[in-house]
């Protein structure tokens, strides 16, 4: 298995975890775009957004319930961005599916 973010998930890799359930696994990214950057990974080793079934419907909200979770945890009351890089084009360097969560300074718009 060579999956880097599987490793995380698994914890073979260390990271700093934020927050864990039966079905995906949250930790810190390593090289942070705001004062709170969490990476929101499933389990399941899926590859992308691109990469989903049927089947994956449920965790996609799941997935974004705890982006939302986290936030209010984290104190994100004025307001924070979710993101999904998916592919070449999207920005996607680790290929395998994950919810970054952004906040804690003003965002800019469009992104790069
Ligand atoms: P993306 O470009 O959307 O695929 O995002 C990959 C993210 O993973 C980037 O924001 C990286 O900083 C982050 N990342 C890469 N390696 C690690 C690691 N070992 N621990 C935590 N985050 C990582
Ligand atoms: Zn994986």
């Amino acid at each position: 298995m060579s999956c880097l973010f599987c490793k995380i998930v698994e914890g073979s890799i260390p990271s700093t975890a934020l927050y864990q359930d039966e079905l995906c696994y949250a930790f810190a990214d390593i090289n942070p775009q705001a004062p709170v950057h969490v990476l929101i990974a499933p389990r399941e080793h899926i590859v992308s957004m691109a990469d989903a079934v049927e089947g994956d419907r449920s965790l996609f909200g799941h997935l974004l319930w705890v982006a939302a979770e986290i936030a209010r945890a984290k104190g994100l009351a004025k307001g924070y961005r979710v993101v999904i890089n998916t592919g070449e084009d999207g920005g996607q360097t680790v290929d395998h599916l994950h919810v970054h969560l952004l906040g804690g300074r003003a965002l800019t718009w469009p992104p790069g």
